[in-house]
């Protein structure tokens, strides 16, 4: 559903990706781990469009999301595939990017009628279900500053749940979080991904986790896929020193 040919990307005169190459499943789990600073983020980002690629091509479901012109530079796929595109994905970031002045039942309705013309009453039975499926069908009427971080993250997986996306990213997610609230957030990614039905990226520092969750890990270290396979042969059987000397730091 997602493939990257040969993607590199620079900021000025740094390269921070340098050749990727990588084939996403319809329904494959792919966990990305790697030192600060290895380029994680900027690989989901120019997924959902918020990073042009320096060269190289990134096609979703059959579209190239960019073109290069003849002078080099990047340009965007046209507006409508972009905006198909768009609706296939759903981002969960490290900060919650919840609008404030919204309920959280207003939050996660937002999109569908704005974006996807659902009806409005389709929409917040929708969210509704949704919120309870995250466990917050108590908190439809909360401003996101009456809730924890735990439960804002919550919030947010709704809000992009919601669109019914065929490819979720989640960026760090438990990052930003008190350690007590990590493990709520993390069950409510489970279940999603036990459902099974949509491809998932986690960029991730919590390896139990991903070693649980994922099909496949990628460790990702100095702009390249150093290496990549299931969890077991990744995270215990790899030779690669660089792999073996990060993962050092978790235990
Ligand atoms: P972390 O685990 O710390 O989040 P990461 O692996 O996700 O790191 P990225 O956020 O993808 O790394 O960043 C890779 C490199 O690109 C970093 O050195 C970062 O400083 C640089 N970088 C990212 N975005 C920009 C930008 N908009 N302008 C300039 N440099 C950037």
């Amino acid at each position: 559903i997602v493939r990257y040919q040969d993607v590199h990307k620079s900021f000025g005169d740094t390269e921070v990706l340098k050749g990727i190459d990588l084939d996403i499943k319809p329904a494959e789990k792919v966990a990305v781990i790697g030192p600060s600073g290895s380029g994680k983020t900027t690989i989901i980002r120019m997924l959902m469009t918020l990073e042009e690629p320096t060269s190289g091509d990134i096609i979703v479901d059959g579209t190239n999301l960019w073109h290069m012109e003849k002078n080099g530079s990047m340009v965007p796929a046209n507006e409508k595939h972009l905006r198909q595109v768009r609706g296939d994905i759903g981002m969960v970031f490290q900060h919650f990017n919840l609008f404030p002045h919204m309920s959280i039942l207003e939050n996660c309705m937002t999109a569908p009628i704005n974006v996807q013309k659902v009806e409005k009453q389709n929409a917040k039975k929708r969210s509704i279900e949704m919120l309870e499926k995250v466990g917050l069908g108590d908190k439809l009427d909360s401003y996101p500053d009456q809730l924890s971080g735990g439960q804002k993250q919550r919030v947010a997986m709704a809000r992009a749940l919601v669109m019914r996306p065929k490819i979720m990213l989640f960026d760090e997610v438990t990052s930003a979080l008190d350690p007590e609230l990590v493990g709520e957030v993390l069950e409510v990614i489970r279940d999603i991904a036990q459902e099974g039905e949509m491809a998932m990226v986690l960029v991730t520092h919590e390896m139990e986790f991903a070693r649980d969750i994922a099909d496949r890990i990628l460790f990702l270290d100095d702009g390249v896929i150093a290496e990549q396979g299931p969890p077991m042969e990744v995270l215990e059987n790899s030779t690669n020193e660089r792999l073996q000397s990060f993962l050092h730091r978790f235990r």
